[in-house]
């Protein structure tokens, strides 16, 4: 008894317990709930704006959009950020494409990013030519002039049984709270981020990033010398006219722009495909007005403060990527998240309220490339993953909180393998318990910007946002767009994101940290993703 009496008093002192100032609580959520601007936000980020691709002109105008919203919040030090080199920009302002023989019908589909355009209407007969691999160039030498290539046989589509859109249920997220089965790599059975692995080459086998990358440079080397029109493929998933695409060629300038690269919705594709495996000549047409812009290969982050008073110089993150796929306005990926950072801002600074750290604001570009921005601004920052070489700003940094998982409301937060923080999110989390944040789990979550702070042992944290269609429709697709963000979900996340940066700016002790993660020597050529593997 004695000893118990001891323990809850020690602990106790050693622990004080973690409050959640429910003032501050109640007068966020009156701002974030009746006051409420993120949908304005998402709506100029996606409706008005359109595609955020780097180093695209949509990009530029959206980050010029947040930096004149910034400014009017009275959030200070706005900034462009600049990083690089990225390479080349891209985008395109007119595409069509259609069936013209055996008989008419529009198709639906987009380009790839990264792949040429055309002058004008283009034609072209349908030829099944799989060029897998480097050997397969000298069958096809001298037969592929002027024809559109498709490379790979009808993939059946499957009957839906689940429903597209989900929410957690509490089964659901009383399994995520549950820490993974320990396994013999990282600490506790946690898979260390998201490290990239060989990925499948043309020919299934597989490859490694650097591989596949040469060989794609020579594939598309060989059609523009083999003179092809263009090539059409399926989105690399997707049914019903939702068509998941993304790269289809490097924005290394070094790089050679293959002929125009076009995915198409699955079914319009097997189409196209029976009638080419039955020999039925198919004819199609396709007008792409794809544009590059060699001259800046630099890009930038938007970064912007509300200074601390007491300890100015300590900081807390708050951020999300800015940029997108160009399929649709990327409104789930990652306007929804952009639009609740830039919201968390707003409320604070509306309310005025007072916190001794400063906050910071980041959104970043190049993540669909491979987190290229938030691993520049680390780099830049806080030290060298490479050999844990830590600058002054490392130690000053109390958190990084990330925003990348759809237009779902927050359900709870990934600990990223950090249990000393368990008791203080659980305590700033408890206020809104009622508005379905309820988990918190050991569990490591990777594949977006948290990642690269916690790569060089900087605490960063995504939060668990209810999945709704973000999968099943919107994530990289060409229906990425305003209609599947709920608005309460957005409010509700504004709200929470809001609470959780105030409580680490006022928090008086540095958040407790895990030690420092071994260094991470860079992969060769690995910097970024190829097409073939979706980032967050
Ligand atoms: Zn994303």
């Amino acid at each position: 008894m004695r000893t118990a009496l001891f323990l809850i008093v020690f602990g106790a002192l050693a622990y004080p317990q973690e409050k959640a100032n429910l003032f501050v609580v109640h007068q966020i959520k009156q701002e974030a709930l009746e006051n409420s601007k993120v949908m304005d936000h998402l709506f100029w980020l996606t409706d008005v704006n359109g595609h955020r691709l780097t180093n695209s002109p949509g990009y530029d105008k959206a980050a010029n959009w947040v930096k004149k919203s910034l400014n009017e919040w009275g959030v200070t030090d706005v900034a462009f950020e600049k990083w690089g080199p990225f390479g080349r920009g891209w985008t395109y302002s007119n595409f069509s494409v259609h069936l013209i023989e055996p008989s008419y019908s529009p198709l639906i589909g987009y380009p790839n990013a990264w792949t040429g355009g055309t002058q004008g209407p283009v034609q072209g007969e349908v030829t099944m030519a799989p060029v897998r691999v480097e050997a397969d160039f000298e069958k096809w030498r001298g037969k592929l002039k002027g024809k559109v290539l498709i490379m790979e046989p009808e993939r059946p589509i499957g009957l839906h049984t689940i429903a597209r859109g989900r929410r957690y249920a509490d089964s659901d997220l009383a399994a995520e709270a549950m820490a993974p089965e320990p396994a013999p790599t990282g600490v506790f059975g946690l898979q260390p981020g998201s490290a990239r692995q060989a990925q499948l080459g043309p020919d299934g086998r597989p490859m490694s990033i650097v591989a596949v990358r040469a060989f794609r440079a020579k594939l598309h080397q060989f059609f523009l010398d083999e003179g092809v029109a263009g090539v059409l493929m399926p989105g690399y998933r997707g049914e019903a006219g939702t068509v998941f695409a993304g790269s289809g060629s490097s924005q290394d300038l070094k790089a050679p722009i293959p002929p125009p690269m076009i995915s198409l919705t699955i079914e319009h594709y097997n189409r196209i495909a029976r009638l080419v495996a039955k020999k039925v000549p198919v004819k199609v047409q396709f007008d792409v007005k794809a544009e590059f812009f060699d001259k800046g290969v630099d890009t930038y982050n938007v970064v912007a403060e509300i200074k601390g008073s007491k300890r100015p110089e300590e900081v807390v993150m708050v951020g999300a990527h800015l940029d997108s796929w160009h399929g649709a306005t990327g409104a789930t990926d990652n306007a929804a998240g952009c639009a609740v950072a830039l919201e968390a801002m707003r409320i604070i600074k509306a309310l005025n309220l007072k916190m001794d750290r400063t906050i910071r604001i980041a959104l970043w570009s190049g993540e669909e490339q491979g987190l290229y921005g938030s691993k520049a601004y680390v780099k830049e920052h806080f030290g060298d993953v490479t050999n844990m070489q830590l600058k002054p700003e490392h130690a000053k940094l109390q958190a990084y909180f990330n925003l990348d998982n759809g237009g779902g409301k927050i359900r709870g937060v990934y600990l990223q393998g950090n249990d000393m923080l368990r008791p203080i999110f659980e305590a700033w989390m408890a206020p809104f318990k009622d508005y379905g944040a309820t988990t918190l789990t050991i569990r490591n979550t990777g594949s977006t910007d948290h990642v690269s702070f916690n790569s060089l042992g900087l605490p960063g944290f995504q939060f668990i946002q209810d999945p709704l269609e973000y999968f099943a429709t919107t994530h990289h697709s060409n229906m990425d767009v305003y209609d599947y963000v709920p608005k309460s979900d957005l409010m509700q996340a504004s709200a929470i994101l809001a609470s959780f940066v105030y409580h680490a700016a006022a928090r008086d002790e540095m958040l407790p940290r895990k030690p420092l993660p071994k260094p991470q020597p860079e992969r060769r050529g690995e910097g970024g993703a190829s097409a073939a593997t979706p980032t967050n």
